[in-house]
């Protein structure tokens, strides 16, 4: 509409212009109008001026909103006009408006000013600005002590302050409602509460109205900014010595941190809860497990007892029968002594050089009675396997992962117990045929209480403790416990610990890709 030289004049100017032309359709909005209403130049351009203005206003005494401001110039003589116009997206902002016409080569051209009703300042970003509020001439605000006074408590108070009339139009808010807001004075104040989306806010606002104290909890989208904050806010009216409503006064508190600590202390809960809930788990099956070999053993004790009364010869199976039983028991309890211990931190080892494969061979010579039909295959090197470990804590992994090995597979299949010298490492892998593990769950079999959650597994017996004790002994030697599986097709558990001849041993990494070691056929 005007001249570039003019253009750039325009678009300096502080104050808020929208230029239109005679039919009242939008030339130019210069960047201060564009911050107030909200609209880009590119948007505005072209719509017409109604679009700014709220339903109501837009016809008056049968004109336009604009030919009525323009057919009041003379008798305002220059005041502005203080009105209601829309922003875009929808609120009402309050704004003191003048409005002047002119004729020229290309028609009519009409220019409506734009102001914001007087407030505090506004601090921006910018240094200039920072500056100037430091110094004392312009913090200070006219009036008396007492209201510099509260007005500095309003400024200061560590909480959002935002101050309405009854139109309700935002009068005053403080930098730190502003803060939350994430928006800026300039477009705080003048806002119309009434024209917000959000009906809970509503609510509150016509309760103020009306006289009543109002509370607000919850997620707030500001309208100027788009910013979401957890907020919660107590709204209450102004009211005057006759007791009338003169507005409201809302107090906002940002409860972002309060939110996140929350969430946090509801995590640990959760995590506590989930705890309380395996240990009971725990519980329940380990006085289950604990149980299982007592009635047989009572009843074996108790049959021994009778033939001895009646001086009957006694059957050595029903002795061997009630010492099963009772070994049964006390590996139960060790297990749960150890691993107590190890919670504790005080699982001992005793370190001494040791052949490893003189612990396989006793290990599986106490395994003998226990094998059933299973058939056992035992491959080791010609010559001894030196390591130095703890040989009491060695055998009871060795006999855990044969145990394993019988407890998960068929009776009358094969379980292949492979030792191996690979570089500076002792390799022992225990492969059975049986029930495999599947692969999500290789690696928690190692986690204290975790029983595979396989269904078939479940009437096997066991309290989960076996595999987490072994791998703090391993672990604890410097070495590795791993296994590789496929469900339905055997379980291999490989067990690397370091040489006695080796130095400084790396243990090797789970899963060996091409060298991996195969169980013997
Ligand atoms: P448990 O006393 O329950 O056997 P472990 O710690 O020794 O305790 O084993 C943990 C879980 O790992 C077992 O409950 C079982 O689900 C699974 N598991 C261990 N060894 C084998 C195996 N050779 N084949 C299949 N699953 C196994």
């Amino acid at each position: 509409m005007a001249g570039d030289d003019f253009r750039e004049l325009l678009d300096a100017m502080a104050d808020p212009l929208v230029a239109c032309d005679g039919d009242e359709r939008v030339l130019y909005l210069n960047p201060a109008a564009e911050r107030l209403l909200g609209w880009t130049q590119r948007e505005l351009t072209g719509q017409p001026f109604a679009r700014l203005v709220p339903e109501r206003l837009r016809s008056f005494e049968d004109h336009s909103f604009l030919r009525y401001l323009l057919g009041r110039r003379r008798a305002l003589s220059g005041r502005p006009v203080r009105v209601a116009l829309l922003r875009h997206e929808g609120p009402e902002l309050e704004v003191e408006v003048t409005v002047g016409t002119s004729m020229g080569a290309e028609g009519e051209r009409i220019a409506v000013v734009l102001r914001r009703p007087p407030e505090l300042p506004d601090y921006t970003d910018e240094p200039l600005e920072r500056l100037s509020s430091a110094a004392p001439s312009r913090t200070a605000p006219p009036g008396s002590a007492g209201e510099r006074a509260y007005q500095l408590v309003f400024e200061n108070a560590p909480l959002g302050l935002f101050h309405f009339d009854t139109t309700p139009v935002i009068v005053a808010c403080n930098d730190y409602f502003v803060r939350i807001m994430g928006s800026s004075k300039r477009m705080l104040i003048g806002l119309n509460l009434l024209t917000l989306q959000d009906e809970a806010i509503l609510t509150c606002v016509r309760d103020v109205l009306s006289g009543r104290h109002a509370y607000y909890e919850g997620e707030y989208q500001s309208v100027t900014s788009g910013k979401v904050t957890p907020v919660r806010t107590h709204f209450a009216p102004c009211l005057n010595e006759h007791g009338e409503v003169e507005g409201g006064v809302g107090i906002v508190e940002d409860v972002t941190e309060q939110r996140s600590t929350e969430a946090e202390r509801d995590r640990l809960f959760r995590e506590a809860q989930e705890a309380i809930r395996v240990r009971d788990d725990f519980l329940t099956i380990a006085s289950h497990e604990l149980k299982t070999p007592l009635t047989p053993l009572s009843l074996r004790l108790a049959s021994l007892e009778r033939r001895l009364e009646r001086k009957e010869p006694v059957d050595p199976t029903l002795l061997r029968h009630a010492r099963q039983h009772l070994v049964r028991l006390a590996a139960l309890i060790n297990d749960l002594l150890d691993a107590s211990r190890i919670e504790a931190g005080r699982l001992a080892l005793h370190f001494e050089p040791t052949r490893l494969d003189a612990l396989v061979e006793r290990a599986l010579t106490a395994m003998d009675a226990e094998r059933g039909q299973h058939r056992i295959d035992y491959s080791h090197p010609e010559e001894a396997v030196r390591i130095r470990g703890d040989p009491y804590r060695l055998e009871q992994v060795i006999a855990n992962l044969l145990e394993n090995a019988l407890k998960y597979s068929p009776a009358d299949s094969t379980v292949r117990v492979t030792l191996d010298v690979r570089g500076d490492f002792a390799l022992l892998s225990v492969a059975d045929e049986g029930i495999g593990i599947p692969r999500d769950q290789q690696e928690q079999l190692f986690e204290r209480y975790f029983r595979a959650r396989n269904v078939a597994v479940t009437s096997y017996g066991g309290l989960g403790l076996g595999l987490y004790i072994s791998r703090d002994i391993v672990e604890r030697h410097g070495g590795r416990i791993w296994v590789e599986s496929e469900v339905g097709r055997g379980a291999t558990f490989y067990v690397a610990l370091p040489l006695l001849s080796a130095a400084n041993p790396t243990p090797p990494e789970p899963r060996p890709a091409t060298d991996s070691p195969q169980p013997v056929h």
